[in-house]
């Protein structure tokens, strides 16, 4: 049943997030049919080809991502490269950002962070603790990423200036069904908090009313000289 836990929720942040890469995919659209009128009229130039390509691979660099989310895999755990797993994830959580006009800053404080885990379900938390911090934030505001590493952990954090909770709320995160949205479900956190138990890590919650949220995820780094 944990499983079907998972999966369920999978699929209902998916479908959430279909709306913002609906969102980011038609303005690269709009800038390519631009262009197509301008070869129509012969005007066509090294530079516009170049923008042309780069759009284009930026459109299937989010549908590939969310293809491949959206599909049901079995948990396999593999070496992994963090770093790279946050990138490709905020990839998709920027559309979703945006449209509250919420911009994600990412800062990597330490490359080559490569732990043992199941990449997609660790891409389910990360969306999962980034699609709160957007719910939690005004219009306008900002949400950090940060990767680094600390005493044999690689830590990702989400930092959010939203409205916070409080005392009495935080310790019931993690509870299932325990959401203060009108259309919550109360599994997010519940469904991460297992995955990163799974991988023998740990996340910590940091928090205060109408200040903001730091979310916390330690997963055990794997040596790299090994
Ligand atoms: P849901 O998002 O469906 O409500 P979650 O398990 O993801 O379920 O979150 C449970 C509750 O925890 C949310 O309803 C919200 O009240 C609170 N919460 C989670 N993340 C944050 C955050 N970054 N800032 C403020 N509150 C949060
Ligand atoms: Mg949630």
């Amino acid at each position: 049943t944990e499983e079907l836990i998972i999966q369920s929720e999978k699929l209902s942040v998916i479908g959430q997030l279909a709306a913002g890469v609906a969102h980011e995919i038609r303005n690269p659209l709009a800038i390519l049919s631009g262009f197509v009128q301008f070869m129509r009229e012969e005007k066509i130039s090294e530079e516009y080809t170049g923008i042309m390509l780069t759009e284009i691979n930026r459109m299937n660099q989010i549908l590939e991502e969310y293809m491949q989310l959206a599909k049901a895999k079995p948990f396999t755990a593999s070496e992994l490269d963090l770093t790279a797993l946050v990138k490709e994830t905020l990839v998709l959580m920027e559309a979703f950002a945006s449209l509250s006009n919420i911009s994600i800053h990412y800062t990597m404080q330490a490359d080559n962070c490569m732990i043992k885990g199941d990449a997609n379900s660790l891409k389910q938390v990360l969306i999962n603790l980034i699609k709160n911090a957007v719910e939690a934030s005004e219009q306008g505001s900002k949400i950090e990423v940060s990767v680094k590493r600390t005493s044999g952990y690689a830590t990702i954090e989400v930092k959010d200036e939203g409205q916070g909770l409080a005392h009495e709320d935080l310790k019931r995160l993690g509870e299932p069904f325990f959401t203060k949205k009108e259309t919550g479900t109360g599994l997010g956190l519940m469904v991460s908090f297992k995955i990163i138990e799974l991988h023998q890590g740990e996340i910590t919650v940091t928090s205060e009313p109408n200040t903001g949220t730091i979310f916390s995820v330690m997963l055990p780094e794997l040596n790299n000289n090994k």
